[in-house]
This record gives structure tokens, C-alpha cells and sequence, in this order.
């Protein structure tokens, strides 16, 4: 009798969770041994973070027992964490015991990326993961509390600087728009006193993104009191602040009690541990998602990099392409198990929604079509929600979706 094949998948994440449930499809009970390896018992929806980061969203809401999604009688299921892939010796060593597999998936997400920028690593907090989100949501807070209580008032601990005005820092800013005037209410502060500002590099807002949108978005954003530095890169944190170019020798230092980095990502660093070719922990995949000279290796999310040939730059990082190369990896081991040809990943890109808090949001969908304010924030929670019923089906959404839609 044949070998089992044994597939080892690492990260619970959109591309990896995706792979799961696809390879269940793919593999009748007894035909693979199929573990996942996951740091939390849990799966957190990364395209929620920020309303945790924020608070208006709580933490355990954003995530869902993985238990509940996979099908232990095909899946194995092993909370873990990664310390270290050999692809050579085709094994993953975790701080649970060592793995070793005939195919394995690489899925182990993004980590924010700072670029080296001094004081960023050590006093920027980042949206990386659920309890980091936790962790700033608390942070705003205890700042907020401290102020309303100490004698001499340090009112630099209420202003707030998000870091890039990329996707990420857009939507905390649009979930802080709404939370700023609960926590005043919450904690007897002033609005005046709160200064939310976000510092962008680039010359504009979500750079490349559509103006007339753009416009749209800065507009909401700033009547909620929300102020913007354009073209004005941060280049260095210190406990107290940070220290922003605003010409060729020109700088101006900004004091904050929070400075929220949000400004790019990049792969997991065990992926630089390992002999595969990487830019930023991201490994420019073959076109069937493997890493290019381990033809038993494929890695999904964050961590793969594809280019567009159509615009000849690399496809964002995004939970819509994780979860659509989580199918493709799942049919392509089946083909090698097979013994048939693997088939190459086209991603198919329904567009981009941008929330603005619960009941706002800018999207460029189906091909160039534009949508602003309630019917845009309503697409975004279906969109949310599609992400669930992908992974878990009709009772994952009823448990976990989002449907005040007004
Ligand atoms: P992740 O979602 O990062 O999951 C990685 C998993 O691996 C996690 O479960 C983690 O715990 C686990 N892990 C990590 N290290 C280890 C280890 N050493 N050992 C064991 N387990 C480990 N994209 C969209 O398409 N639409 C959106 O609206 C959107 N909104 C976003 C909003 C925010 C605030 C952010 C931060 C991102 C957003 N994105 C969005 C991008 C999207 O979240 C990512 O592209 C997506 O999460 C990538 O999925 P992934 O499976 O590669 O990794
Ligand atoms: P990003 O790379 O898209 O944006 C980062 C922003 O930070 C850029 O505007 C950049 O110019 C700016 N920046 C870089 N260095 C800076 C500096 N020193 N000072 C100030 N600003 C600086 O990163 P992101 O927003 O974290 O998004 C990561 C990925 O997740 C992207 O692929 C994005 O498309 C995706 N995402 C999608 C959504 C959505 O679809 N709704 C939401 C969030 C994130």
C-alpha cells in the first residue's frame, strides 16, 4: 500500500485556514495526513483589527475557535509556534515538537514593517495581531483615564498619531472618528483637548488610489476632527513623540501619549531563516504558489508575492488573494499527490472597500465602479462576511457576521 501523503500547514490564518478547508474537500478521511499548526487555538480576522485597535469593536469578537471550522476526523490540529522551517530536511520545528512533512504550506501571515526607522519598534505600537489590537485599545484608554485624573494635566498623552495613510491607517482612523467622542464622554475629556493626526510620507492620501474617493475620504475624515500631515515621512520615535520631515532640513517633532504605526508590512521572519529568496520575508512564488527550487513547498498570504504583469508591480497583500490562493494550493497538492499537472494562480480581483467607521466607507468595485457612504460600508460588511462563510459556511456567518447594515 501506498504511503499517506502527510501535509503540513502553518498559520491559521486567511491562506492557511483556506488551505484547510480546501484540502478537506480534496482528501476523502483516510487519504492524507493533514495537520495545521497555529500559534492561538483561535482565528482572528486580520481585515477586523482595527475596530479592536480602536475599540469599537471587542477583541473576541474579531475571532473564532478553530475547532469549530475544520473537520478533526481529516484534520489535525496542533497549537503551536513556529521557531524554525528546514526545507531541506523537510521538517518544522515548533516549541510542541518537531513536524516533518511531504508537502508543506507556508502561511504565516504579515508582521508590520518599519524599515528600520529608529524608536519605531520600541514606541510605535502596530495593528499586527489580536492582541496587539487589545493592547492599543487599552493603551488610548489608560491614557485617556490618566489624564482625567492627574493633577497637572498632560494633554500630549491625548493626542493620538497614526502612522501612514495607507488601507490600514484609513480605516483606525475611521473607527477612531467614531470612538474619540465615546472615550471623551466615557472619561470626562474635552473634544478640543484630543488631537487625532495622521502622518503620510507620500503626497496623498491612500497613494494610487482614486482621487474623486480620496477626496471623499479626507472630507469624512477631517469633519470627525481627524487632521492629515501630507508628504511628511516619519523618521524617528522617542518615548514622548515623533520626529516627522517637513523639508529638505526641515523637521518638526510631535508629542503623543499613542503613536499607532500602519505604514506597510511585511512577511514572517522565519521565512528569512530559511534558504528560500525573499524580499521582506515575502517569497516571489511560482506561478503554481511553490517557492521557486522546493517543489513541495507553497506558501499563501502575505508571506507569497506575486507580480501583476499588467501594471509590472507586485498584487497588495490582501485577505481576498490569501483565501483565493488557499483553493489553488489545496487543488495543486492534490494534483502532485495525483501524479497530475498543477494549475497556475490567477487571482480574481473584485475590487477594494475602504471602511470609515461602522457606517461609512469608499470602494472601487467591479471593475472601476465607485460607491461612497452607506452602500459602501453595506458591501464591506458582506464582504466581511462572505470571508466567513468562505472559511466556516452559513454557521460561522450567523455566529461571527456582521449585520447591523444601517
Ligand atoms: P494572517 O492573517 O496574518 O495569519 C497568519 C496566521 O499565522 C495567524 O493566525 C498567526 O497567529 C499565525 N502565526 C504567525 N506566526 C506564527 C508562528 N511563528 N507559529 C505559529 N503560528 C503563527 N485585506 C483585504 O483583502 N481586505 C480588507 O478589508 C483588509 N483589511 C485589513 C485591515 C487591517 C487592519 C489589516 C492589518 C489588514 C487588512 N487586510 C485586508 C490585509 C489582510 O488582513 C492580510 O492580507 C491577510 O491577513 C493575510 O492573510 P495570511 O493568511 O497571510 O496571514
Ligand atoms: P500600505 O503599504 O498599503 O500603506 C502604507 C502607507 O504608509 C503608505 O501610504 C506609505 O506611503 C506610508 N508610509 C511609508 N513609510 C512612511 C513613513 N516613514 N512615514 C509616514 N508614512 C509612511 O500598508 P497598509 O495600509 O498597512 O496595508 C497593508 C496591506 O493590507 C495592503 O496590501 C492593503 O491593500 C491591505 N489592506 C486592505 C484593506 C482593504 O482592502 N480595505 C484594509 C487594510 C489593509
Amino acid at each position: 500500500m501506498l504511503k499517506r501523503p502527510s501535509i503540513l500547514v502553518l498559520g491559521a490564518g486567511y491562506g492557511g485556514l483556506s488551505t484547510v478547508v480546501n484540502l478537506q474537500k480534496e482528501f476523502g478521511a483516510d487519504a492524507a495526513d493533514i495537520t495545521l499548526i497555529n500559534k492561538n487555538d483561535y482565528h482572528y480576522e486580520s481585515t477586523w483589527l482595527h475596530e479592536a485597535a480602536a475599540g469599537t469593536m471587542k477583541p473576541e469578537d474579531v475571532r473564532y475557535d478553530i475547532k469549530d471550522v475544520i473537520d478533526s476526523v481529516k484534520v489535525k490540529f496542533v497549537q503551536a509556534t513556529v521557531e524554525a522551517i528546514d526545507v531541506e530536511g523537510k521538517s518544522v520545528k515548533t516549541d510542541n515538537g518537531v513536524f516533518t512533512y511531504d508537502y508543506l504550506v507556508i502561511g504565516l501571515g504579515f508582521e508590520g514593517e518599519t524599515f528600520g526607522i529608529e524608536g519605531l519598534d520600541k514606541y510605535a505600537l502596530s495593528i499586527a495581531n489580536v492582541k496587539a489590537a487589545r493592547y492599543i485599545r487599552e493603551h488610548i484608554e489608560f491614557q485617556f483615564a490618566t489624564w482625567s485624573t492627574e493633577e497637572v494635566k498632560n494633554d500630549d498623552r491625548l493626542t493620538i498619531i497614526v502612522g501612514g495613510a495607507g488601507f490600514t491607517g484609513i480605516e483606525f482612523l475611521g473607527e477612531l472618528g467614531n470612538r474619540v467622542p465615546e472615550l471623551c464622554k466615557e472619561f470626562d475629556v474635552p473634544r478640543e483637548k484630543v488631537r487625532v493626526l495622521c502622518v503620510e510620507a507620500a503626497p496623498m492620501v491612500l497613494p494610487g488610489f482614486d482621487p474623486e474617493l480620496v477626496n471623499y475620504a479626507v472630507g469624512q475624515l477631517e469633519s470627525k476632527g481627524i487632521e492629515f500631515s501630507i508628504g511628511t515621512p516619519v523618521v524617528e520615535a522617542t518615548p514622548e513623540g515623533v520626529n516627522i520631515k517637513k523639508g529638505d532640513d526641515e523637521f518638526e517633532f510631535i508629542k503623543a501619549g499613542t503613536v499607532v504605526w500602519a505604514a506597510g508590512v511585511r512577511g514572517n521572519r522565519l521565512i528569512e531563516a530559511t534558504p528560500i529568496e525573499s524580499m521582506r520575508a515575502r517569497v516571489k512564488v511560482d506561478k503554481d504558489l511553490r517557492a521557486p527550487g522546493y517543489s513541495d513547498v507553497f506558501i499563501v498570504g502575505d508571506c507569497a508575492l506575486m507580480i501583476n504583469e499588467a501594471v509590472n508591480r507586485p498584487y497588495p497583500p490582501t485577505a481576498q488573494i490569501a483565501m483565493q490562493q488557499g483553493v489553488q494550493a489545496a487543488k495543486n497538492i492534490k494534483a502532485l499527490v495525483d501524479g497530475t499537472d498543477t494549475h497556475t494562480f490567477v487571482p480574481d480581483l473584485k475590487g477594494t472597500v475602504c471602511s470609515l467607521g461602522h457606517d461609512d466607507a469608499i470602494g472601487d468595485v467591479f471593475g472601476g465602479k465607485k460607491v461612497t457612504g452607506k452602500k459602501a460600508s453595506f458591501m464591506k460588511k458582506m464582504i466581511d462576511n462572505r470571508a466567513l462563510y468562505m472559511i466556516g459556511g452559513a454557521g460561522l456567518v450567523l455566529k461571527k457576521g456582521k449585520f447591523n447594515v444601517l
